[in-house]
């Protein structure tokens, strides 16, 4: 007989966990899926393309439903799990139902901030992270609202391109001195600012949120500066904490994120977590590429074969508002690297490569990242660089031709 095999979370490494056991364990696992979201997974990071009105709701699904009934997954989404009772091998469900398991994994991913400022319960306060809000965000837009999104990550440069491409009038605050200051040094930042300015983002840095004004809707936002912004509404999109409640309640052990082992294993035998919630050799990715690593370890642990998750190196390969944005590894430059620089600002171009030891350890691009991938991997590989050296900034097809012909 199948095992019972419950996945809490109906998400991104829910839906790869489920692909990647499809593949390695087809029959040993009866497997059934518990999703608070009201519909069947979907591809979250295209949510910023639905709301730049560049891909329909309906077509950011990973699987159709047949898909799912083709291999006897159990689906129950629209349904949010309360407890896990380890001992008795139970998760409690809202209604009062449960669901006995013998193996639980929990992909509960993340949610997102919000800061802890006056005025930050009004209505018209919003975040960006299912598709219930990108629909709350079209509204707004649609209304040619005047909306401030607070954050110059990702996320942030996301929302404020989306709202101002589907009409609101946006400004972005970021706290710090310049944007995505995580994946972008000074000069790739600055590129990046001005090519957003231009698609109708008013940015402003340095800027710390003091209080939303307003008494029972939102009026502006006032930053610690005494600078003022008026608004009909604000987005938080400002960082995320992982989802750890359910297993810290059920004493498992967590940190930022539930601490898992190389098997991705919680401190409770039997009970994984991956993606978002979860926390490895204390780091929690926030990104989709670690957690479809950890999948793919996760579903060849459970089909029985020796596997490891040993961490991921983080590279960051996005279309940022409109423009594409590329960084990995020490883009910064750590004391004793050098970098080599090409920077063609009414170009809309940077390239950074960062080298130390012979070997290429950084680089950040905007613009032009068509080689991004090929960087990757020579920073990946740690391989020496020394013979493509000189020609390596212009791509793999001058710095390699006889491979590339
Ligand atoms: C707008 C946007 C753009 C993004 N762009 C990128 C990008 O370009 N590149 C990139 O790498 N990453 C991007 N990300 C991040 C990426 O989407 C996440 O890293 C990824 O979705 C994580 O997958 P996950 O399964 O861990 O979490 P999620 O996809 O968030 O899934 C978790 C699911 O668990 C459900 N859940 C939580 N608690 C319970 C419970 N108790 N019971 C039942 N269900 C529960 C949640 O409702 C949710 O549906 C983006 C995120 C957003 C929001």
């Amino acid at each position: 007989m199948s095992e019972p095999l419950v996945i809490v979370g109906n998400g991104m490494a829910a839906a790869r966990l489920v692909d990647e056991l499809a593949k390695t364990a087809l029959g040993r696992y009866a497997i059934a899926v518990i999703g608070a979201e009201p519909r069947l997974a979907y591809n979250r990071v295209l949510l910023s393309s639905v709301l730049a009105g560049e891909t329909a709701s309906h077509d950011i699904e990973l699987r159709p439903a047949d898909w799912w009934r083709d291999r006897g997954v159990t689906l129950k989404y629209g349904c949010v799990a309360t407890e896990i009772d380890v001992g008795r091998r139970e998760l409690k469900i809202e209604n009062d139902e449960s669901i006995v398991f013998s193996k639980l994994v929990l992909a509960t991913g993340s949610t997102p901030l919000r800061l802890n400022v006056p005025g930050a319960d009004l209505a018209s306060v919003h975040t960006f992270r299912d598709s219930r809000d990108v629909d709350l965000l079209l509204t707004l837009a649609a209304q040619k609202k005047r909306v401030v999104v607070v954050g110059g990550g990702l996320l942030g440069l996301e929302a404020a391109y989306g709202l101002a491409k589907a009409g609101a009038q946006v400004a972005l605050i970021h706290l710090m001195d310049r944007l995505m200051e995580r994946q972008l040094d000074v000069s790739a930042a600055e590129l990046l600012k001005s090519l957003v300015e231009r698609k109708g983002v008013k940015v402003l840095l340095n800027a710390n949120t003091a209080r939303i004004r307003g008494e029972t809707r939102v009026e502006g936002i006032e930053l610690s500066d005494g600078r003022c912004i008026d608004a009909d509404a604000v987005i938080f999109a400002a960082g995320i904490r992982p989802n750890v409640a359910l297993a810290k309640d059920a004493g498992i052990s967590v940190n930022r994120g539930i601490v898992v082992d190389d098997t991705l294993q919680t401190g409770a035998p039997g009970i994984f977590a991956l993606g978002e919630c979860a926390e490895h050799r204390g780091i929690c990715y926030g990104l989709v590429e670690p957690a479809y690593e950890q999948a793919r370890v996760l579903a060849r642990h459970l089909a029985g074969s020796a596997a490891a998750y040993e961490g991921s190196v983080v590279a960051t390969n996005l279309k940022v508002s409109g423009v594409s944005v590329f960084s990995a590894g020490d883009f910064i430059g750590a004391e004793g690297s050098e970098a080599i620089v090409l920077n063609d600002a009414s170009g809309g171009t940077y390239k950074k490569l960062v080298i130390s030891g012979g070997r290429l350890t950084g680089a950040a691009l905007v613009g032009d990242v068509g080689d991004a991938l090929w960087y990757l991997e020579l920073i990946r590989k740690q391989q020496p660089i020394a013979r493509i050296r000189t020609d390596m900034m212009f791509g793999r097809s001058l710095a390699l031709p006889a491979e590339a012909a």
